[in-house]
């Protein structure tokens, strides 16, 4: 039988943790270095850390010797970039779900949209959870401010720790044998990529607060919400009914600030809970879904805020048409300026039209 803790965590006879209270997923996993899937501290158990961005990935993009670059602007290479994992969970966690999700995406772009659709969406949900989580609990060793004078606070100094709760609980179910109902699943989203603006093979985006992810590997676009039930991908079907062709590299980044800004905007949220009986050693995640998805007033310039964040580094060579530099800019701040659709509401094919030389 399971045994339900003061702190709410649950754990079984032979004191594996079933389910982290959110105040020890706090102190020991957010806060502490212990194996971030079992829970483990250093001491008990052989550790092997696991990579933010799995070595299969790393290996299929060749990306070991590469680097990601952090909201601060210091870079940190790939091969580097790991969080506190124990032995034995990188090792399941490798059989359970790096090995099928490594298999689709190595199988192209219709592949894997089988393997979301039809046979692993679980599969899936979950390992973009697990990315989602690493890459969040490797930001409390990143500094925030390069130059140390300015402060000494760490990037994961700025997150509400407790929104990644639910997320880590779930992306923990492989390991704890969680159900997850279809409505707590949300959705994940394929889209075809063509490379034009970039030289690399690899992109990655998330916002914490807005709990987005966007992958593109190679010519293969991954997007995520990963608490909204799939609310915010109804909002968004009839601008991803108008997309006929592959995306740019802008379009795809635009695609996730849209997703990003509109699930900041979500009236009623879904609310997440858990389902246990201790008798049956038996629990679920359970997700109550709104009955109507609505809107807040939609605030304009944040999503101007985001796309500057998530496109920036593309504006000195983009400019709206018959705009200048500062006009498209002006535009982007209102919040309005789009890549994706030309005047008629049209998707834009052919990309040209916005890139200008400076
Ligand atoms: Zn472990």
């Amino acid at each position: 039988m399971w045994t339900r803790h003061a702190d709410d965590t649950i754990t079984s006879a032979t004191g594996q943790i079933v389910y982290f209270g959110e105040q020890r997923f706090l102190n020991d996993i957010c806060f502490g270095d212990c194996c971030f899937v079992c829970g483990a501290k250093p001491h008990e158990k052989p550790f092997n850390n696991e990579h933010v961005f799995p070595e299969w990935l790393l290996r299929h993009l060749d990306l070991f010797d590469k680097s990601i670059t952090l909201i601060n602007g210091a870079t940190v290479r790939y091969d580097r970039y790991t969080v506190p994992c124990c032995v034995e969970c990188n090792s399941f966690m490798g059989d359970e779900i790096e090995t099928p999700v490594s298999e689709a995406v190595r199988g192209g772009y219709d592949a894997l949209v089988a393997f979301i659709g039809k046979g692993h969406p679980l599969a899936m949900a979950t390992w973009m959870r697990l990315l989602f989580v690493k890459t969040h609990l490797k930001d409390r060793a990143m500094r925030f401010h390069l130059d140390e004078r300015k402060g000494q606070e760490k990037i994961g100094d700025l997150y509400p720790w407790g929104h990644l709760h639910y997320t880590h609980n779930f992306a923990r179910c492989f390991y704890t044998g969680c159900r997850i109902p279809p409505e707590a699943m949300g959705w994940v989203l394929t889209i075809p990529v063509k490379r034009t603006f970039s030289a690399h093979r690899f992109d990655f985006a998330d916002n914490f607060i807005g709990q987005t992810m966007l992958l593109r590997l190679d010519d293969i676009a991954i997007l995520t919400v990963l608490d909204d039930c799939g609310g915010v991908l109804q909002l968004m079907q009839e601008k991803l009914n108008r997309i006929n062709g592959p995306l740019s590299e802008l379009q795809l980044r635009e695609l996730f600030v849209e997703m990003t800004w509109l699930n900041m905007h979500l009236k009623n949220r879904p609310a997440f809970g858990i389902d246990v009986d201790l008798k049956d050693e038996t629990f679920r995640i359970v997700c109550d879904v709104p009955p109507t998805i609505e809107l807040v007033e939609l605030d304009y310039p944040l999503r101007g805020r985001l796309y500057r964040s998530a496109l920036g580094e593309y504006f000195p060579t983009i400019k709206g048409v018959g705009m200048t530099h500062e006009e498209t800019l002006a535009a982007v701040d209102s919040g309005r300026f789009t890549v994706l659709f030309d005047s008629d509401g049209k998707f834009i094919n052919d990309v040209e039209w916005v890139l200008r030389e400076t």
